[in-house]
């Protein structure tokens, strides 16, 4: 049944996209285009490894990090999402890798603006880099990209520097000007994409 298979194929090519484009759209992505139950990422992890459905790896062990240790290795796992020793080292090591870039680069992202050019929007905070308004609108917009994923990482993630206050859009840094929020955009955008790119190497991936 080549045409069946070539349809699944497609269907699982269009949610464990093989290249960094196949990421921005915005069609569902990992195990939600499941119909029926949606199965434990470790469990569609499992499916592609026996299958060796290599192009889809690197995303579908993504998928399967993301979630933090106890998703990996939890002991209440259901048994089709228990990970081989082997699968689960890497799951693990590409784990830390990735959570450790996530914090340092999206740290210097904030933190470290390039110093050389202050911002010129004049109420912003970031003209004042090491004053105290804009450490804390600094550290409100970290906590928010980086925060939230706890022990896991969200790191290919568009990450959300908005927030709605009382029908307008606010950034979540008190304060903090668009073009700042731009600058960050577009450097995490960079991250997004140095990530993708890491991810087979992450994950033990290249033979
Ligand atoms: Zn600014």
């Amino acid at each position: 049944m080549p045409a069946i298979r070539s349809q699944i194929l497609e269907v699982v090519r269009d949610a464990y996209p093989e290249t960094f484009e196949g990421l921005g759209s915005s069609k569902p992505l990992g195990e939600s285009i499941f119909s029926g139950r949606t199965p434990h990422p470790n469990e569609v992890l499992n499916l592609f490894v026996q299958q060796k459905l290599t192009s889809a790896l690197p995303m579908a062990y993504y998928m399967a990090t993301r979630r933090g240790l106890n998703s990996l290795m939890g002991k209440h796992l259901p048994r089709d999402a228990t990970l081989s020793p082997e699968v689960l080292q890497s799951a693990i090591a590409g784990l830390i890798a990735l959570r450790e870039l996530e914090l340092n680069e999206t740290h210097d992202l904030i933190f470290e603006p390039d110093g050389s050019r202050p911002c010129s929007i004049s109420n912003c905070p970031s003209r004042t880099p090491t004053g105290p308004a804009a450490l804390a609108a600094y550290h409100r917009v970290f906590d928010r990209v980086v925060g939230s994923s706890q022990s896991g990482t969200k790191i290919l993630q568009v990450p959300e520097f908005y927030e709605d206050c009382g029908g307008e859009l606010q950034c979540v840094g008190p304060g903090i000007c668009g073009s700042c929020v731009g600058r960050w955009e577009s450097g995490h955008a960079e991250l997004r994409k140095k990530v993708w790119g890491m991810l087979p190497d992450v994950f033990g991936l290249k033979g």
